[in-house]
């Protein structure tokens, strides 16, 4: 470690203790089975994950974050994402919890100073990751990774039951509260044309998934799509040699402003949860609908290539494999290609996480309670779970899901009722802060009768009883 970064773990824990964080623990130790039991246990390590713990280790709640991922390695940053830098801005505070120490600004001028602090444009992805760890040891937060949750059970008498799998073995865990952290694509998976479906294999991929693209090398490629991934996936396919890529993009023009950054203040961060449905349905389906653009350095960088094209106004209608290729029938015409990529964003579809199978056919969906008004019916947000004020989930009506109120949600599908507090960079220390909050309180009021008892039970003096003399009154002159 740099004597920068020692330096700043050292004003960091100055800074933790003149706020008398983290508190002690508070809560009463619980045991199961065998097992104790956690009052907290959070799915996903991601940033979501790490601040949700960090805040509530700060509350003195006992909790362990588990993920699926290798120590390091968790969320896309290192893994599936092919951006070169960020696009959020560099001085956002991001998880850092209102602690300056915490900021990745902090962490960066600690090892490079603030010259290159001046100096720098956009935070490269691979030093976000290596932000990330930094948080997570600075720290010493309780994360186990390589753990899969593969079934969530809430239980009628106050528990959640976890099945885990870690280096091929079950186990299993008990918590009072588990909060989903899982990301972006947290209630579903990737979202894909019917038509991916009949086509073999190897001749495409989701722009998430861990694909091999130094293999299309020499290929032509389509990608679909003209979002931030599309652009991050055709630069790779450009870079790792393909022969050419096709952007095919469905709109005439390429969106140009980012409606959701537009809107972002405080206002926005903490007053959305308070609007009524009809606001909330109109604000989300408006940025929806006017759709993010990519970043321009995103576009630069397929751009330069000149084996790239852009196709505007192009919808693809059907692939076939046919002669060795594949052979795309669009809106414009036919072209034949090699290999696609679907850059077509996630989807809710909670067949992709079996982890849920026991309580989504419980869980409320907006379908099930709001009807948009015409013309403004949006597939994606009628399938956003409908969450309560400490966003967990409710039951459908007439459905008994005993515990359903135990699991919270904090990943991207949790927007349309929450905002913008659900895991981007820009609002999620607020989103930990809330959720913590909300947490901690409720692990205290389920709790009343031990607090009560522990109150009734203290017994230490603050004074002794020799501070005073007791007098009786002095005698009376009339
Ligand atoms: C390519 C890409 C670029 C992005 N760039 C930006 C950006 O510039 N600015 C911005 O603000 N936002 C950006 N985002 C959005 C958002 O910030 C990221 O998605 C971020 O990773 C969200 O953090 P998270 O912790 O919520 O989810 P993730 O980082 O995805 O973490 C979720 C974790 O959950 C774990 N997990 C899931 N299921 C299980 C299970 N069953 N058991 C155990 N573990 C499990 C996964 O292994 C993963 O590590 C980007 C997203 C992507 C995909």
């Amino acid at each position: 470690m740099t004597a920068g970064l020692r330096a700043l773990e050292a004003r960091l824990a100055d800074e933790l203790a003149f706020l008398q964080l983290p508190a002690p623990r508070w809560t009463p130790q619980r045991e199961h089975d065998g097992h104790a039991v956690l009052d907290v246990a959070i799915v996903g390590a991601g940033m979501t994950g790490l601040a949700v713990a960090a805040a509530l280790v700060q509350r003195g709640v006992s909790v362990v974050a588990y993920d699926e991922a290798p120590a390091g390695l968790e969320g896309p940053w290192a893994t599936t994402a092919r951006m070169e830098t960020l696009r959020s801005p560099k001085q956002l505070a991001g998880p850092a919890l209102g602690i300056p120490s915490l900021t990745f600004r902090a962490w960066f001028e600690a090892q490079f100073g603030r010259a290159a602090w001046d100096a720098l444009d956009k935070i490269p992805r691979l030093q976000w990751m290596d932000y990330l760890r930094w948080y997570r040891d600075a720290l010493g937060l309780p994360v186990k990774n390589g753990h899969r949750v593969t079934d969530l059970l809430p239980r009628a008498d106050g528990l959640v039951e976890l099945r885990l799998q870690s280096d091929g073995r079950p186990l299993r865990a008990f918590a009072r509260h588990v909060v989903l952290a899982t990301g972006r694509a947290g209630l579903g998976g990737p979202s894909l044309p019917t038509y991916a479906e009949s086509l073999p294999r190897t001749r495409w991929a989701h722009s998430s998934d861990a694909n091999d693209y130094a293999a299309l090398a020499g290929l032509r490629v389509g990608v679909i799509g003209a979002g931030a991934s599309a652009m991050d996936s055709a630069a790779t396919a450009l870079e790792a040699g393909a022969a050419s890529v096709h952007l095919l993009v469905r709109r005439a023009d390429l969106p140009r402003i980012n409606k959701g950054k537009g809107a972002g203040n405080p206002g926005f961060v903490h007053g959305y949860a308070h609007l009524p449905p009809d606001w909330k349905w109109r604000i989300r389906h408006y940025i929806a609908r006017q759709q993010v653009p990519p970043p321009r350095n995103s576009t630069q960088r397929v751009s330069r290539h000149a084996n790239a094209h852009f196709h505007l106004g192009v919808a693809v209608e059907r692939v076939q494999e046919r002669g060795g290729a594949l052979q795309v029938r669009t809106s414009a015409g036919p072209i034949e290609l090699d290999f696609l990529i679907f850059a077509t964003g996630f989807a809710i579809d909670w067949r992709q996480r079996p982890m849920l199978r026991h309580i989504a056919p419980c869980i409320r969906v907006w379908k099930d309670r709001y009807r948009p008004p015409e013309g403004a019916e949006d597939a994606e947000l009628e399938e956003s779970p409908d969450l309560g004020p400490a966003f967990e989930f409710q039951p459908r009506e007439g459905m008994q899901c005993p515990g359903l109120e135990r699991v919270h949600c904090l990943s991207y599908p949790a927007t349309l009722s929450l905002g913008v507090i659900t895991g981007d960079i820009p609002a999620i220390s607020e989103g930990a802060l809330q959720l913590a909050d909300r947490l901690a309180g409720l692990l205290y009021a389920e709790d009343i009768e031990h607090h009560y008892a522990r109150m009734e039970a203290y017994a230490e003096p603050e004074i002794l009883g020799d501070e005073w003399v007791a007098e009786p009154l002095p005698p009376s002159d009339r």
